[in-house]
């Protein structure tokens, strides 16, 4: 019959920007070089988006490493307490989550910090660590321009966290003015960490080629080892070792129009209606925090133009952020079994009058936007692989995006084998509790170090 493809033209019609062509991902690894290269120089950085923050970790764990740490991990949807132990390539671990209301993401830094000085009071008490002096790591996974291991000063929020008075401040300083103010404990923050410090580390304890840190959750990001004669803002000591891991903050890619020719109606949507427009506009294309609302977009301008559900929607489907990217996973999770795990989302949504038809659409759409989201983190990590030239390299990755989707790992592999230069190898090797165990790794090294 005519109908389902005559449909099916229709559908294409509306979802075809997301399809992109390998000289499209060509093109931005070449625009991504552009942006690394100039977030590198000295002058260069001043007006460049992509900060290239150097991160003042210059030793991969050996091994080695002995003592009790907390660690702090702050930077998206869980805070969370640890208390981590190392022996060698013995790690144990105790961690408790803590929630971070609304109220205090956006509001005042000094209420923010007092709130994670009691979480730390109470993860000790409960614990019985109040009487132990305790080297503290801090996975800090916001933007920091640093100046030593323990000195760094945020740039800008993201991520949903707008708190009044940090922006500019030293975090560690107000961490520490915070535990003051608290007493009765004894801690101090020896080093701060990006959460993508932490799954390179936590992976480079074990694999002793990693050198390249991703993350694809809430946000995305990545750090690598970048040699120190390439580094011109490096103005610290130039003896060996001879590297420092660079905190790309890759997620501000496009943030000076660069991905205009890909972007989308979808994605310009977006962007318009988060709390920081104009700003991180590769990670508003690829991470967690946004990869559901724009399929809900896509799916709402099918069902209007009667492609979808015979185009009656229900609140929830119309409803801003209510279509969580974990769905995303779950119906491109079905397979030849009757899309159970759509209809059980579009019970979510309250939507009871659906075809498989629908179904079908939905999953399309869904692999649409998480297909691009995988290659265009691809292209960024074969635009560092080549970068770096190294013959081997693991990629160390965490999120729940990564972790969790069905098809990102493999969609990642084919991709970046595609772009990489010839000659060049790599693994994506997913990471363990990097944020706790990376944290307590780089402050075993200062503490040693100290
Ligand atoms: P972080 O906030 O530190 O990045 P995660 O790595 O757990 O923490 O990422 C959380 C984000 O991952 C959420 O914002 C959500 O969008 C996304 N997410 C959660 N579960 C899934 C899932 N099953 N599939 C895909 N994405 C998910």
């Amino acid at each position: 019959t005519m109908l389902p493809d005559c449909e099916d033209m229709l559908v294409e019609n509306i979802v075809r920007p997301f399809h992109l062509s390998d000289d499209d991902y060509k093109k931005i690894m070449d625009l991504m070089l552009e942006s690394f290269n100039k977030g590198l120089g000295k002058e260069s950085n001043e007006t460049a988006r992509v900060k290239m923050f150097p991160t003042y970790v210059r030793a991969v764990p050996d091994g080695t490493e002995e003592g009790d740490f907390l660690a702090l991990d702050l930077g998206g949807t869980n805070f969370r307490v640890l208390l981590i132990n190392l022996k060698g390539q013995e790690v144990t671990m105790e961690s408790k989550i803590y929630l971070i209301p609304q109220h205090i993401m956006l509001g005042t830094g000094i209420q923010l910090f007092d709130h994670i000085a009691e979480c730390i009071f109470k993860f000790m008490k409960e614990n019985c660590l109040l009487e132990k002096n305790l080297p503290l790591g801090f996975t800090f996974s916001f933007p920091c321009k640093q100046k030593g291991l323990n000195k760094a000063f945020l740039s800008t929020w993201t991520k949903g966290f707008k708190c009044e008075g940090v922006e500019g401040n030293d975090i560690v300083k107000l961490l520490h003015e915070a535990i003051e103010r608290r007493g009765d404990m004894h801690v101090e923050c020896l080093a701060v960490i990006n959460d993508t410090v932490g799954a390179l580390m936590s992976c480079a304890h074990s694999d002793r080629n990693c050198a390249l840190g991703l993350i694809l959750g809430t946000g995305t990001n990545a750090c690598y080892i970048e040699e120190l004669p390439c580094v011109e803002l490096w103005d610290e000591d130039m003896e060996d070792p001879n590297f420092v891991l660079i905190n790309t903050e890759w997620g501000a890619f496009g943030d000076d129009g660069a991905l205009d020719f890909i972007k989308t109606d979808y994605d310009k949507h977006v962007d318009k209606h988060s709390i920081n427009t104009g700003r991180q506009i590769y990670e508003k294309m690829i991470s967690g925090m946004y990869m559901g609302e724009i399929v809900r977009l896509v799916l709402e301008k099918l069902r209007r133009h009667g492609l979808l559900f015979q185009g009656k929607g229900s609140e929830e489907l119309s409803t801003r952020g209510r279509f969580y990217t974990k769905y995303v996973s779950e119906i491109e999770s079905d397979v030849d079994d009757g899309f159970k795990n759509t209809k059980q989302v579009f019970d979510e949504l309250c939507i009871d009058h659906f075809t498989e038809e629908d179904c079908r659409i939905a999953q399309y759409v869904c692999s649409l936007v998480s297909t691009r989201a995988a290659y265009l983190a691809s292209a960024g990590i074969a635009c560092l692989l080549n970068k770096m030239n190294r013959p081997e390299v693991t990629v160390g990755v965490d999120g729940s995006l990564y972790r969790f989707h069905p098809h990102f790992h493999d969609l990642m592999m084919e991709k970046i084998q595609q772009l990489l230069n010839p000659g060049l190898k790599f693994k994506l090797m997913l990471s363990h509790d990097g944020s706790g165990k990376g944290a307590a790794l780089v402050a075993a090294v200062a503490n040693r170090l100290n």
